[in-house]
């Protein structure tokens, strides 16, 4: 397996103890993106990698429905600063298949969250910003790898 985007190092994390929380994390995440950035969102089914992109969005299009893409693989969004991309890959068959989503050609124009992201392969871009959902008992942790150093997000107010 290959294991670009893994978390090695943890940077920063925080504890969600409710739903809310974690849509607060995903909102505030949307200012500290840039086009090409591509996030490795992972987690078991459940923990919340949909709810925390839903919060993103929300932020920015009030009542937007966000529905997971458990079924489309992507739904694409038109925010002020970028499009984003929000891709479910649990149901890919095979890597190649990213080409035929379209998900290849855009990575670099758009902010992509990828849930999944290893079904990707060889597909998923070395420098992609890992961000893990951990299931603990009191709720969620929310975990960002070291190379999102640079974003600031330890600023990110776990309200
Ligand atoms: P995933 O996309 O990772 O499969 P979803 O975001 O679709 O997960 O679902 C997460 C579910 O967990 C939601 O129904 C949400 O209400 C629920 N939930 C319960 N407790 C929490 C918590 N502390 N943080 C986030 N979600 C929670
Ligand atoms: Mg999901």
């Amino acid at each position: 397996m290959n294991l670009q985007g893994a978390i090695t190092e943890e940077m920063t994390k925080f504890s969600c103890s409710d739903e809310a929380q974690l849509l607060a994390i995903g909102r505030q995440l949307g200012p500290l993106l840039e086009k090409g950035d591509v996030i490795a969102l992972t987690g078991d089914l459940g923990a919340g990698k949909t709810t925390l992109v839903r919060g993103l969005i929300q932020a920015f299009i009030a009542d937007e429905e966000v529905p997971s893409p458990t079924y489309t693989l992507v739904q694409t969004y038109d925010l002020p600063n970028y499009e984003l991309w929000h891709c479910d890959l649990y149901r890919l068959k095979h890597p190649d298949e990213v080409f035929e989503l379209g998900l290849v050609d855009v990575l670099e124009d758009v902010v992509s969250f990828i849930e999944w992201p290893y079904k990707m392969g060889q597909y998923l871009p070395q420098d992609a910003l890992p961000l893990h959902i951990k299931f603990v008992e009191n709720g969620r942790e929310v975990i960002f790898g070291n190379v999102w150093a640079d974003r600031r997000v330890e600023s990110l107010i776990n309200v």
